[in-house]
């Protein structure tokens, strides 16, 4: 026998591990810096660690309690009822939960391209079809109402990145809302946000109150640290919040997860320190690579770099892992993650000299 038909179905690249590189080119790990999968740079909150250790010795219950407390926290600091708050194993889960409760068999959606990988492959797991938009490097990968709605047609969840991955481009909110008013009713637009801690402007969230067709996704994977727990959450309009009980797989967010997502909500000082160093890193490299680049929002900088293979192999090299592009559709560019104030200046060091 055979699983059903997945030739469609693309296959998810993540960016590169310290030990597998460490191990091909027999490099000690700590010789390594990995600015590829933009990864917080001062790893978890230190609360977050204690909280895990000290819910070791809960492993063996469900987190009912646990998973209740964190979306009453969420619901509660973004001023929301718990049944708008739908917790995921990873922004991802989330997604999946988007794609199970809108798509029937045959629904289409709308990706940005280049755009997160796993839109597409998520809207393919639950049986929709796919469809593209295009931010155009000509336009520095600008993000309009314009941008998406020349490309909609119909399609049952438009997907918008702010700020977006990998060029780190955003969409402001009168931009959203004009999209979710110019796309027919039964249109989700749905806002990622996982990189919203790291830009000054404002989450659409607001939207979510206005409207019943706006959705907005978040992760603790990025400015919380939590990459390896596995933990996001989406916020949605309370008009059809209740579908998250019908759709939801039982305990998606693990007892681990859940006490670490509660500690690392209230560790204020380690998400502060992470944006404020993000937003150093970002203009660092903006200065001081040898290569264009593009204005970001996120933990993050798109470079163009001419062969992004060549530069990335030899960047891994001299030790710095960076993100090569092509899987995005962008040969010819490296996303290169914000790290610590010296990872950082090592990573433009080391992609300079390649690049000389
Ligand atoms: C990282 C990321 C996510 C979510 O990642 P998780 O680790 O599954 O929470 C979602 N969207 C974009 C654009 C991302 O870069």
């Amino acid at each position: 026998m055979q699983p059903r038909d997945l030739s469609a179905h693309g296959v998810y690249r993540a960016g590169r591990g310290i030990e597998e590189v460490a191990r091909e080119l027999d490099l000690d790990p700590d010789d390594l810096v990995k600015l590829a999968s933009n990864e917080n740079m001062y790893g978890p909150s230190p609360a977050a660690v204690e909280a895990i250790q000290s819910s070791a010795e809960q492993m063996h219950s469900y987190p009912k309690a646990s998973h209740a407390d964190l979306v009453d926290r969420l619901a509660d600091r973004w001023g929301l009822a718990p049944e708008q708050v739908w917790l995921g194993n990873g922004g991802d889960g989330v997604l999946d939960y988007f794609a199970r409760a809108m798509l029937e068999p045959g629904d289409a959606v709308l990706v940005p391209a280049p755009g997160f990988a796993y839109y597409p492959m998520s809207a393919r797991f639950h049986h929709g079809t796919i469809r593209e938009y295009t931010l155009s490097k000509a336009d520095d990968f600008e993000q309009t109402a314009e941008t998406v709605l020349e490309a909609y047609d119909g399609e049952r969840i438009v997907y918008l990145t702010s700020p977006h991955n990998p060029t780190g481009t955003e969409i402001g909110n009168d931009d959203v809302a004009e999209i979710a008013d110019r796309t027919d009713e039964e249109t989700l637009v749905l806002v990622d946000e996982a990189y919203g801690e790291f830009t000054d402007a404002t989450s659409a969230r607001a939207l979510v109150d206005e409207r019943d067709d706006v959705a907005i996704l978040r992760t603790f994977s990025k400015a919380y640290g939590l990459a390896g727990v596995r933990l996001g959450y989406g916020f949605v309009p309370e008009e059809w919040a209740d579908a998250y009980a019908r759709i939801n797989t039982p305990f998606a967010a693990s007892e681990l997860a859940c006490r670490a997502g509660l500690a690392a909500l209230d560790d204020d000082e380690h998400v502060e320190k992470t944006v404020e160093t993000a937003q150093w890193a970002r203009e660092y490299y903006h200065e001081h690579l040898d290569a264009p680049t593009w204005e970001s929002g996120g933990n993050f900088v798109l470079a163009e770099v001419g062969d992004a293979e060549a530069v990335a192999d030899a960047a891994q090299r001299d030790g710095v892992i960076v993100r090569d592009c092509g899987s995005f559709g962008l040969p010819e560019c490296v996303r290169i993650t914000c790290g610590t104030r010296e990872d950082t200046k090592t990573a433009v060091e080391v992609v300079n000299g390649v690049l000389d």
